[in-house]
This record gives C-alpha cells, structure tokens and sequence, in this order.
C-alpha cells in the first residue's frame, strides 16, 4: 500500500452475467468493505439493473471500455457518455483482452481515458506484459512504453487508476512473485513521476492477475500495491468481499 492512498479493489466480470446475476451484485453491495473501496466492471447490459438492484450504497458500477467517441456510426459500441448515463462511476480502458481480441493500441487507449474523463468517469487504465516479453527480459521496458503511451499526460490521481495485469498472470492462477510485483509497482511509481509529477504520488496502481482471498492479503501488502483488479474471484459476492477484507488497515 501507499501511505494515504484509501484502497481501490474493482472487479471485472467480462463477458459473464445476466439478470440470474443481480442477486450476487445485491450480496456484494450488502458486504463489509472495511477500508476499501469497493466497484464491480459489468457488461454494460447489467450496468443500469444494477444500479437498480444495489440502491444507494457504497458498491461503485462500472464499464468494462469504452469507444473514444461520444456518439456516432460505430455499430456495437459503447460510449463513456452512454455508460455514465447507466450510472457506471468508472470505466476499464486497455485491458489486455481488448488489446489482444479487438488489436488496441497504446494510442487508442489513451483516447479512452479522454473519453473517460469527457463524460466525467475515473478510467482504470490497464498495462501488463506477456510471457514471452518477460521471458525476454522486456517487463519494465514494456511498462513504460505502455504508459507513456496510454496514459494521457492530464491524468490526474482523482480521475485515473492504473492496473498493472501480467497478461500470463490473468485467469491462468499464476502470480508473480512478491519481490516482481514489487519491482513492477515501483517502476510504474517512478515512470508516473516523469510523466505527471505530484499527482503520481496520490494515483492508485492495483496489482491483477489471478488475486483470490486467499493470496491477497500478501499481495496488498507490498509497497505501491493500492488495491486490484479482479476478474475470476470477483464474480461471487464471498471471494469478492474476502479480497477486500484483505486489505491493510
Ligand atoms: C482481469 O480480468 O483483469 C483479471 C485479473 O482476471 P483474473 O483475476 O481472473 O486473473
């Protein structure tokens, strides 16, 4: 964790969840977070019934991506306006599966995080390398070519979250180890430093890749580990509110 910085644990549900849903979305926002704070990334099918369903506690709803435009002839995409208008609060941006399945770029990313704050969401900006770029010695090169080029220089700590995900690390039960996360955690600090100056110092980089209740209490102790991004264990309200009373005080 990072001195004065309140954890953030978001979970990503992918392409998973229906109305039979709802129910689990009810139990999370009815949990204990302690210190955390606590939001749930739907298909954006579920945003509004969501919303619906948890009434008015502290559970955050948010978007999984978002199109850099506002509105216009792009067949299947959703705007940041259109997910702010379903009560989302925030919105992932360049998760790795959407850099992999739909070819974005660095670039592309970054005009997400714009369109992001344009209709006043947090972007949650996601970077991580693959195996064969850390098999090759590559993993801090490739963060920092991915934030000095997804990470708009306006980014401010009280609009955007960054989300360091190995990309072997996710859904694959492996995790790096305590002193890798460590180093990449730093790294990400010391490059947002160069890049945004004192806001970088109060911006949250979660840690994702396989986090489950039973290895996030190590994992949201290391320095500079403000909270994580969750996929798998975040689709049962149980695993979801145990990650988050993993949290420090
Ligand atoms: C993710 O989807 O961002 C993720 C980290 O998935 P998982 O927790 O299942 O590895």
């Amino acid at each position: 964790m990072t001195p004065g910085i309140r954890p953030l644990i978001a979970g990503n549900w992918k392409m998973n969840g229906t109305a039979a849903s709802l129910g689990e979305l009810k139990a999370m926002s009815e949990g204990s977070f302690g210190q955390a704070e606590v939001l749930v990334c739907l298909p954006a099918t579920l945003i509004s019934r969501a919303r619906d369903a948890i009434g008015d506690t502290a559970l955050r709803i948010g978007g999984e991506d978002c199109h850099s435009a506002a509105s216009g002839a792009h067949t299947g995409d959703i705007s940041a306006e259109m997910l702010a208008d379903a009560g989302a609060t925030h919105v992932i941006v360049g998760h790795s599966e959407r850099r992999t399945d739909h070819g974005e770029s660095d670039a592309d990313v970054a005009a997400k995080a714009e369109a992001a704050w344009r209709a006043g969401l947090i972007a949650v900006i996601c970077i991580g390398e693959t195996q064969a770029e850390r098999q090759a010695g590559e993993t801090l090169a490739v963060l920092s070519r991915q934030i000095a080029g997804s990470v708009p220089k306006q980014a401010l700590a009280a609009n955007t979250v960054i989300a360091y995900e190995p990309v072997w690390a996710i859904g694959t039960g492996l995790t790096p180890t305590i002193d890798d996360v460590a180093d990449a955690h730093a790294h990400i600090r010391r490059e947002l430093d160069l890049l945004l100056g004192a806001e970088a110092g109060k911006m949250r980089i979660l840690y994702g890749g396989s986090v489950k209740p039973s290895n996030a209490t190590e994992l949201l102790n290391i320095e500079h580990v403000d909270g994580a991004l969750v996929g798998g264990a975040s689709l049962k309200a149980v695993d979801f509110l145990g990650i988050a009373a993993a949290c420090p005080v």
